[in-house]
């Protein structure tokens, strides 16, 4: 690990300061205590990874719109890198060098009844199934690191997450962070298990492999993709793309990797105009939800 650069990808919903949805939603009372937990749990993160010896460490901000993080109360070493961007590495532009990566405070695929908000790229969506089995984001976000030769080995997120994401890729080094809702409603056991939980993150992460034990991951192709939304109303909605649809269930088939993962988000996000606009467009949303996430604070 030495000299290397490390890029933490941080998500709320596993992190120790998400424990309802409420806590997940921009601007809500409970998000920013929220954002405040997940700021702490990437210093805590960030810190373990300078002490073993990184020259440098980059935080993705991957939930919602990427604005969660507080840039004030991050460690001044970590570089934030928050909204989205069409490439290079599709969502998380720049990938500033990184050797290795860290998926922190993820969530279980949508479907994944004993997870803790569970999903895969949209609550509106019930469950993307690939090829035959349910699709969680771990996996897309691990298969555009390892087209950029930068490997995954560490996860951490609900204990159904953890689960999940070792069925596909077992060499990682796996933290469970678990929400007990009896634990939420006691204030003083709640902060007494955050502590507790992000003491355990750290000595997990000082776990995290030499780079010889660090295989790539890619989703294999071709792809049978089914995107099972809750409503077919929505599915409706979301498919001006013309992909064969049957009720609820928008399908596609196709060779490429990119490919598939252009179509969840166009599916999943887009509607036709911005899609096509994107490279204008996202720059915008990125102005706009920065001013929004700097009102909350
Ligand atoms: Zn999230």
């Amino acid at each position: 690990m030495k000299g290397e650069i490390a890029y933490v990808v941080a998500d709320l919903e596993g992190s120790t300061g998400a424990w309802t949805k409420a806590h997940t939603l921009l601007g809500t009372p409970e998000w920013q205590e929220a954002r405040v937990e997940l700021t702490r749990d990437i210093n805590a993160v960030a810190d373990v990874l300078f002490e073993k010896g990184v020259r440098g460490v980059v935080v993705k901000d991957f939930h919602r719109t990427g604005y969660n993080l507080i840039p004030k109360y991050l460690d001044r070493r970590v570089r934030l890198v928050s909204g989205y961007y069409a490439g290079p590495a599709i969502g998380y532009g720049k990938l500033y060098g990184a050797d290795f990566a860290l998926f922190v405070g993820l969530h279980a695929a949508g479907g994944n009844g004993s997870g803790f908000l569970s999903h895969t790229l949209t609550s509106r969506i019930a469950e993307i199934v690939v090829n035959g089995k349910r699709l969680g984001e771990a996996e897309l976000f691990a298969t555009v690191l390892s087209s950029f030769n930068v490997p995954v080995c560490f996860f951490s997120g609900c204990p159904a997450a953890c689960q999940e994401v070792l069925e596909k890729m077992d060499w990682l080094v796996a933290y469970e962070i678990a929400k007990d809702p009896e634990i939420y409603k006691d204030e003083r056991k709640r902060q007494e298990y955050i502590r507790r939980k992000r003491q355990g993150l750290i000595e997990k992460v000082k776990e995290v492999s030499h780079p010889e034990k660090r295989p790539l991951f890619f989703m294999k192709p071709p792809f049978d993709c089914q995107v099972i939304f809750n409503q077919e109303t929505e599915a409706r909605r979301m498919n001006p793309w013309g992909f064969p649809q049957e009720g609820r269930i928008v399908r596609f088939q196709t060779e490429e990797f990119l490919e598939l993962y252009q179509n969840l988000l166009k599916i999943a996000y887009f509607p036709k105009l911005a899609y096509y606009l994107r490279s204008v467009v996202l720059p915008l949303t990125r102005f706009g939800w920065k001013i929004q996430s700097l009102k909350h604070l």
